[in-house]
């Protein structure tokens, strides 16, 4: 009888674990909490080894063909007056070859799983307990299964973690939160990713997309890392209450959000849990080792091990051989790839015009460098160099 997977998080990590447990004859469901896809966000980056794993399950020209088009970053006054340009083809741009949506990502990951992975949405596990035979679970809707393993792919606060793992999924907070939404273009508009540091201690961010919308993001220190779950109507609000004054297109945001139906809106965790399993119940994605936007992995990482997981676990003949490979073959590399150079990332924030003027002229700097590039202005970006891991080749490993 086929092995039995339950999947929670139908985001990057849970479609990608669901097709590879599926293609070696799982039978696999994946469950979202939201009534449907959750298709916002920016544009992601894919890299490293990640592109050899969207190669592999056939998605690659797909993912091409929904480039977002944007050509790369400028730092802007609060008129749009560019300050610094750091276009897509110079190196170190944070602007990459292959730029999605990752909205687009999760559509595209979703629709390339077998016609046998069952979605469903609305729903999120309650209760997990281990019996001899499998995992039982119960799920907010009433309903209960039992699964032979349970892979928690819910993103970085995630529940399903807490449920396995209690508090030992350890989290440092960057003392920051983000927020991603998308609202109308405009006519002012451009097709470069323009990135605005207001002296009220705001990053605002505007990015084009394919879809004749804008991507933005709104981005602020605080010392609260652990808010109760928010409504849409507190999102709103706390964003509104930190564009208030904060310049350049603030207000155009703030209106724009009256209209805006999912926010993804919270203080920004670096996930390091100890241990990424426990029995029948693994991690996945930024449920095990969020590194956060800072480090532009989070979508590269998620793509890799939930590969590595769902190989593993069709490799092995028993879950806690497969659990000990998954860890093994990929945990240095997610903790690598979650390095921060020191003062990241309060550096990019201004309290004041002084240091808003700063920040633009070590970027215009920075822009002028002919190697470094965006890297040289905070130290920021990922600490893994292009091509570093080496992805085993499962397909290879089974024909020989
Ligand atoms: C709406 C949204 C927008 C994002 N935008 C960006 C961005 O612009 N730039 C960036 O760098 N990163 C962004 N991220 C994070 C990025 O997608 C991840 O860092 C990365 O791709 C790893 O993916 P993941 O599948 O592990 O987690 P995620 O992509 O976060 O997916 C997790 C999924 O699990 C679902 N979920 C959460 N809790 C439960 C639960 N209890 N039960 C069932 N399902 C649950 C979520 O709704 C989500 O669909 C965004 C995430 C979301 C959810």
């Amino acid at each position: 009888m086929a092995q039995t997977a339950l999947i929670s998080g139908i985001g990057v990590a849970g479609p990608t674990a669901a097709y590879w447990l599926a293609h070696n004859g799982w039978k696999v469901t994946v469950i979202e909490r939201a009534d449907s896809l959750r298709l916002g966000g920016q544009n992601i980056d894919i890299t490293d080894a990640a592109r050899d794993v969207v190669s592999k399950m056939g998605i690659m020209d797909d993912i091409k063909d929904r480039h977002t088009g944007e050509k790369g970053l400028q730092f802007v006054d609060t008129d749009n007056t560019a300050k610094a340009s750091f276009p897509v083809e110079k190196k170190g741009s944070l602007t990459r070859e292959i730029e999605i949506l990752r909205g687009d990502l999760v559509d595209i990951l979703v629709n390339a799983t077998p016609k046998s992975v069952e979605y469903r949405f609305g729903v999120s596990i309650d209760t997990l307990e281990e019996k001899d035979n499998g995992v039982e679970v119960t799920f907010d809707d009433g309903t209960t299964g039992t699964f032979d393993i349970v892979i928690a792919a819910d993103g970085m606060n995630s529940s399903t973690r807490t449920l396995i793992l209690g508090e030992e999924g350890h989290e440092d907070y960057l003392g920051c939160w983000s927020s991603y939404f998308t609202v109308p273009r405009l006519e002012r508009d451009n097709d470069w990713w323009r990135w605005y540091t207001s002296p009220t201690g705001v990053i605002a961010f505007l990015r084009p997309d394919n879809q004749g919308t804008m991507r933005a993001s709104v981005n602020f220190l605080s010392d609260e890392n652990d808010p109760p779950r928010m409504s849409l109507a507190d999102k709103k609000a706390e964003l509104r209450k930190r564009l208030d004054g904060a310049g350049w297109e603030a207000e155009r945001l703030s209106d724009a959000l009256e209209d805006v139906d999912d926010i993804f809106l919270g203080p920004l965790h670096q996930i390091k849990s100890k241990t990424w399993s426990r029995g029948r119940c693994v991690l996945a994605g930024d449920a095990a080792h969020c590194p956060t936007p800072y480090t532009g992995m989070g979508t590269t990482l998620a793509l890799i091990g939930s590969y590595i997981l769902a190989n593993e676990l069709a490799a092995h003949t028993n879950h806690e051989d497969a659990f000990k490979a998954y860890e093994e073959k990929f945990r240095a590399f997610a903790e690598k790839s979650q390095k921060l150079p020191p003062g990241v990332p309060d550096l990019a924030y201004a309290q004041s015009r002084f240091k808003v003027s700063l920040i633009n002229a070590g970027a215009s700097i920075a822009a002028s460098s002919a190697v470094q590039g965006f890297a040289s202005l905070f130290g920021g970006g990922s600490k893994v160099d292009e091509d570093e891991f080496d992805l085993p080749d499962y397909e290879k490993a089974k024909a020989a």
